[in-house]
């Protein structure tokens, strides 16, 4: 077949709906009206066939940190697929760029965290730390040790064991999910379960339930404790500030193993380099992916911390890994990634002036009368969408005017995404302040087209 970049817009949907089975997606619907076709980015933009311009409001999936058109990354991987396209890392052998990798991963993550474990996304480095908590325990002859704690609505990847440490119903109903000793507790969202209560309060409670799920359990059974520092692909889920530091003291009483998914927090999602920055967390491991890349090439990470290491050493072979594990090519896209984030000060200048200044643009939004809540911290934000207000009544129509909302965003040249009725943003890190207005002019024409929808209605 030729190469397909002069083909029509038609021909292109076409052929996907031929051929192309989409992630997440009902496939009939979507073949009816045809998959819009992305073409090209720069910066905080993308282009589709059709010409049209979009802000993309969600960094890809929450991963194109860094913007888009980076010829560093580029010039980077294509001379490392030059010298060593591939090689693997089982055969007693490294290399050159999953060395520098690690040990780069290893300085920027919190001090304790010192070994680093490569996979190719998310969904492997939480598979990966399913084999690895309970190996330990078995390692250090607590081998009982074995069920992993989580939350519901969590989101960890989309493979087997990531699927079941997620929360999310609709995902564990296809394909006989969860796997066995995977247990799941509330979790810390106010607006939707605490609301009769301070958020400090019910920050309280959902981290005791945590507590409570262990001595139902026993802690003799329990490796660990799963959690995105901020809950993304639930919502946008900002615990409240009461939570985090229980969780901690809770995990250390019962000696139960502390797991930041950092997919999305980390690198500089938050305004900080990692989520465990942003909330003092201590997690003993953290698992990584996305920004790690900026999403330029497919790789995950577990960052192991040293307790863990020392544990894993009583254990002689750990009997897992990927063929990609430190994959050479992708190593050096997150190594170019983590220069030029380095060298432009990414995160700091995101930090210190970008995310203050998007959530101030957020917040301007509360007053909207079709928005319930607003929820953010760094470049991460959610506008909750309320049938009336005050109060936390929800639509209870299946995220439909979520998806209406999100539609319209699109024919503005926004992209936002719709988590039920809940509006999502994850901008690049490197987004302008100009850009910020932009987002926002066009998110506000979203959020009141989907207003007078609603009212029309009713
Ligand atoms: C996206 C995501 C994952 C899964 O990553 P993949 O690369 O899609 O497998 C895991 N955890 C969190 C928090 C995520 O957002």
């Amino acid at each position: 077949m030729e190469g397909l970049h002069n083909t029509s817009t038609d021909t292109l949907q076409q052929l996907d709906a031929m051929h192309h089975l989409h992630p997440f997606t009902d496939t009939k619907a979507l073949n009816q009206k045809g998959a819009r076709i992305i073409e090209r980015a720069e910066g905080v933009y993308l282009w589709d066939t059709e010409g049209n311009r979009f802000l993309d409001g969600m960094a890809g999936l929450w991963c194109v940190n860094a913007g888009y058109g980076r010829r560093e990354i580029l010039d980077a991987v294509y001379q490392q697929m030059q010298q060593l396209p591939y090689y693997n890392t089982f055969f007693q052998t490294s290399h050159p760029p999953v060395i520098e990798l690690a040990a780069r991963v290893a300085e920027l993550t919190p001090e304790h965290l010192n070994r680093v474990f490569f996979c190719s996304s998310g969904s492997e480095a939480n598979d990966t730390v399913v084999r690895m908590v309970r190996h330990y325990w078995s390692a250090v002859g607590k081998p009982e040790k074995k069920v992993i704690i989580s939350r519901e609505n969590a989101y960890h990847g989309s493979t087997m064991a990531g699927a079941s440490l997620g929360g999310m119903k609709p995902m564990h109903k296809q394909g006989g999910l969860p796997i066995a000793d995977i247990e799941h507790i509330m979790q810390p969202h106010w607006f939707a379960l605490g609301y009769d209560s301070s958020p400090e309060a019910f920050g309280v409670r959902a981290a005791n339930a945590l507590e409570e799920k262990i001595i139902e359990l026993g802690a003799g059974n329990v490796a660990a404790f799963i959690a995105e520092p901020v809950q993304g692909a639930g919502g946008v889920i900002v615990p409240p500030s009461t939570y985090w530091p229980l969780i901690q003291e809770i995990c250390t009483r019962h000696d139960v193993l502390l797991v930041a998914d950092e997919v999305i927090c980390g690198f500089g999602r938050t305004g900080k380099w990692f989520g465990s920055d942003q909330f003092e967390i201590t997690a003993d491991l953290m698992a990584i992916a996305k920004g790690l890349s900026s999403g330029y090439l497919p790789i995950g990470a577990v960052v192991v911390g040293d307790r863990i290491v020392e544990g894993l050493e009583q254990g002689g072979d750990f009997n897992h890994g990927y063929t990609y594990s430190g994959h050479p090519a992708c190593a050096a896209a997150a190594i170019a990634n983590i220069e030029l984030m380095q060298r432009e000060r990414i995160v700091e200048i995101a930090g210190e002036r970008i995310a203050p200044y998007f959530q101030s643009r957020l917040q301007e939004l509360a007053e909207h009368p079709f928005v319930g809540q607003i929820r953010g911290v760094g470049l991460l934000g959610a506008m909750q969408l309320v049938p009336e207000k005050p109060g936390n009544q929800q639509f209870g129509t299946d995220g439909s005017i979520g998806s209406f909302c999100r539609d319209r965003c699109m024919e503005n040249g926004l992209i936002m995404r719709a988590v039920d009725d809940a509006m999502i943003l994850s901008p690049p890190l490197t987004i302008s302040e100009a850009q910020i207005d932009e987002l926002f002019a066009s998110a506000r024409i979203g959020i009141d087209l989907a207003h007078q929808h609603w009212l029309e209605t009713q």
